[in-house]
């Protein structure tokens, strides 16, 4: 009797559990994914220990990628930060958008224009939380006019720029030990902390800045979760961007020195914000990618990140410059593999749009939806991606084309970012080149873009060229240049500053 009694008890008590698992499943599969973008600075194609290098502390990051999906053929737009961000988030080509040549500064007139769409303000009309920390580097403008708020996000934390886009005296020198590598931007106001709209440190803190970031992700990961808002998390880390820095947990704690203690010091960060995923549940229903914006800069040499084989790295069209790690992980949705199909940063936005079930923005649209490849449903819907040089021109137009497994180069340049490795073709003194006919490159076979195949010992190279030269042609036919944000210049009034009465500018905006 007794015993029954047990039986029947414990019948309803499992009968209770699996209507609260039923109802919780139904839940979790029914309410809109969490995102969580991750985007490293001056990540090589080599750095973490996922893709091989031999002395990261990537603990956190390699976990995603084995229990995730690894990407090798993910690009990029630009071998540079500011374009490469506009097309991470608007899912267009920075020529589209205006975002060249080059990279913002402080007292950059323009930025991403406010008519084009980011993937939060896909999501916001959803009913998501949406939230930034980090490096921006989209523009600041008169009165706040390109920051993060103003373009979807919620909430902002960060510093709008490149840390090395002010005076170094308050970047690198620490802790004491480590000295200070190379120049920072001077002339310039010291690096402020944004939050928000307003500046709420200058200069910024570097040794707290990662905790800062850390606590802001929890609040507001938390914060969702208790309102029950899905969720976007965008975070564009400095690190490993020059002059490379880090608080007390992963100073001088890697092997890898200066650099190895930045990423480290990233890693902790994502291992912080799964940790916060797991606590409040919705570990499950959350997307994370991790990519980065641009190659290595080689110019700071083992301080300037590592693109494993491809050859050259940053401000360069080779495959270093723009080809990058990338990492999809959702647990209990993505199965656990590597992915040799072509997917790019520009892929993000349509891709997050359909898992959400928002509508794609009503504009031309580069990227495409890649969730077949996430969920090993098919191929990738990319035939093809154009690269353009940082200053990029419709009398140019683009130096190089892959498609399939082939790279054509039409013109090539070296960059000063680039120097310092024995390629020479990687340095600031190669000018630009023009191919005709193309070197074409078979980059299964030669992924460093070593060995141009000929036409004599390829019969398929001629075809394959032509092919690639349509596709040049009508990609160039439509594409559409906005107007040049960087060509509108920079006025130091617009710089950032904390006090902005003071004088004598930039020193005393110091707060
Ligand atoms: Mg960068």
């Amino acid at each position: 009797m007794a015993c029954t009694t047990l039986n029947t008890g414990m019948s309803s008590v499992l009968a209770w559990l699996a209507v609260i698992l039923c109802l919780t499943v139904y839940c979790v599969g029914s309410s809109p994914p969490n995102f969580i973008l991750l985007f490293a600075d001056d990540l090589g194609f080599g750095d973490l220990g996922c893709f091989g290098h031999p002395t990261s502390v990537t603990q956190h990051l390699d976990k995603l990628a084995a229990g995730g999906l690894r990407f090798t053929d993910f690009y990029v737009t630009s071998p540079g930060c500011s374009p490469s961000r506009a097309s991470l988030l608007t899912g267009r080509y920075q020529t589209r958008s205006g975002i060249f040549p080059g990279v913002l500064s402080p007292g950059s007139r323009g930025g991403l224009p406010l008519n084009e769409t980011t993937i939060a303000e896909v999501l916001k009309p959803l009913g998501y939380n949406t939230a930034m920390m980090g490096k921006w580097h989209l523009g600041v403008g008169l009165n706040g006019t390109y920051l993060p708020t103003r373009q979807g996000f919620d909430s902002y934390l960060g510093i709008p720029y490149s840390h090395d886009q002010g005076p170094c005296h308050n970047l690198t020198c620490f802790p004491p030990d480590v000295k200070c590598f190379g120049f920072c931007d001077r002339g310039v106001v010291t690096v402020p902390l944004i939050h928000n709209e307003n500046i709420v440190q200058q200069p910024v803190d570097f040794l707290n800045l990662e905790t800062a970031y850390s606590k802001f992700a929890s609040k507001f990961i938390r914060n969702s979760v208790q309102k029950g808002q899905p969720f976007f998390l965008y975070y564009p880390s400095h690190h490993t961007h020059y002059p490379q820095f880090a608080g007390p947990r992963a100073a001088g704690k890697s092997r890898r020195g200066p650099f190895g203690d930045a990423l480290m010091e990233l890693d902790l960060t994502v291992g912080e914000i799964l940790h916060t995923l797991k606590e409040t549940g919705v570990l499950n229903n959350t997307l994370i990618f991790f990519t980065a914006d641009n190659g290595p800069e080689l110019l700071r040499m083992s301080r300037g990140g590592n693109a494993g084989p491809m050859k050259c790295g940053k401000a360069t069209t080779y495959e270093g410059g723009i080809r990058e790690p990338a990492i999809a992980y959702w647990h209990g949705r993505i199965s656990p593999g590597v992915t040799h199909e072509l997917a790019s940063s520009l892929d993000i936005l349509p891709t997050f749009a359909m898992l959400a079930g928002a509508p794609p923005p009503k504009v031309t649209l580069d990227g495409v939806d890649m969730s077949k490849i996430l969920f090993q449903q098919g191929p990738s819907k990319r035939e093809s991606m154009f690269f353009y040089p940082l200053d990029p021109s419709e009398k140019i137009g683009v130096y190089a084309l892959r498609m399939g497994k082939y790279k054509a180069h039409y013109y090539t340049r070296g960059s000063i970012k680039s120097s310092t490795t024995p390629d020479q073709d990687c340095h600031e003194t190669a000018p630009q080149k023009q191919h005709d006919p193309p070197l074409l490159f078979d980059l299964e076979a030669d992924p460093s873009e070593n060995y141009s195949l000929s036409p004599q010992e390829h019969p398929e190279v001629a075809i394959v060229l032509k092919h690639m030269q349509h596709l040049r042609d009508d990609f160039q036919a439509s594409m559409v240049f906005g107007e040049s944000q960087g060509g509108r210049g920079t006025d130091p009034a617009l710089e950032p500053c904390c006090n902005p009465s003071c004088t004598p500018k930039p020193d005393c905006c110091t707060c």
